[in-house]
């Protein structure tokens, strides 16, 4: 089990090791052995330190754990369609930067994203999914994209700058250098993430 106390990395080296991380499962030589209880009951059960965030999709060939290659306490995930930005997603990130004080936030938009295309297509002033797709469709029509994996990336940078604009922690936090922040995309067809920063 890989046991990361993120105290004694900087923010660079643990996107490094959630990298490489997903290399291994690109490339179908996962390590991880904490998926069962028995390694949880051995080191989880008194409390936890995860040492990344993950802001994802809830699209279920897009989970963080599985695609960086991490086990049970490792990473702290707010997962939503579309990786969109409600209230509750915006608390979840701040618990995690201002309880678990961790230093590091992963935005990771994807290849063939449902809300994406939905929003891609769908009328504006629409009410079906409006919570969901009316950011999408904001960035669409200021990035004049017709494409919805493009849009996708996109929108990771303008998730980054709601949070910011948002969330007072997560802006502290950001310009005093104890959060890094990176906007990355899973491409499904070669199971690579790849920073977009
Ligand atoms: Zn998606």
């Amino acid at each position: 089990m890989k046991k990361i106390d993120s105290e004694n990395y900087s923010a660079d080296e643990l996107l490094e090791i959630l990298l490489e991380g997903n290399r291994c499962f690109k490339n179908n030589t996962p390590r991880v052995k904490n998926h069962c209880f028995n390694e949880m009951k051995k080191t989880l059960t008194e409390g936890q330190k995860p040492y990344a965030m993950v802001l994802g999709c809830s699209d279920s060939r897009t989970s963080p754990e599985i695609i960086f290659d991490t086990g049970l306490g490792e990473l702290f995930v707010a997962r939503s369609a579309g990786g969109t930005i409600g209230p509750n997603v915006l608390e979840t990130l701040e618990y995690g930067v201002s309880h678990l004080k961790i230093k590091l936030l992963v935005i990771l938009g994807h290849q063939d994203c449902g809300v994406m295309k939905y929003a891609m297509g769908a009328p504006l002033y629409n009410d079906e999914l409006e919570n969901l797709i009316h950011h999408a469709q904001c960035v669409k029509m200021q990035m004049g994209t017709h494409c919805f994996n493009e849009l996708a990336k996109y929108y990771c940078d303008f998730a980054k700058h709601r949070l910011l604009a948002k969330s007072k922690v997560i802006k502290e936090a950001y310009e005093n250098g104890s959060l890094k922040i990176v906007k990355a995309y899973f491409t499904l067809e070669n199971g690579e993430v790849e920073i977009l920063d």
